[in-house]
């Protein structure tokens, strides 16, 4: 099986499963995070991860997503739809 080399801020170099990873990609997806619990202290921890570390994690089948920094909230929403009952003619707000 293939292993992932990283290191532990406390037990230094380690050796997890693409099951152990999981990896937020950023919008664009070339570039992330990835998190990972190690197996000796069982610490949850999160490296940043470039193009390269992205594409190797890829590679060895660690699941993904991919993570937006600023979704529309539900209070987004509600307005937009707010403004569309109060709107007679909706078509008019995409003509801006
Ligand atoms: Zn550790």
């Amino acid at each position: 099986m293939t292993t992932i080399k990283t290191t532990c801020a406390r037990c230094g170099d380690i050796h997890l499963t693409p099951d152990d990873v999981s990896l937020e990609l950023h919008p664009g997806g070339r570039e992330g995070d990835y998190r990972f619990r190690c197996p000796r202290c069982t610490e949850p921890q999160r490296r940043p991860a470039n193009a390269r570390v992205v594409s190797v994690l890829l590679a060895t089948g660690v699941p993904f997503e991919v993570i937006i920094p600023n979704p529309i909230t539900d209070r987004e929403i509600e307005a937009f739809a707010a403004a569309l009952e109060s709107e007679p003619d909706p078509l008019r707000l995409l003509a801006g």
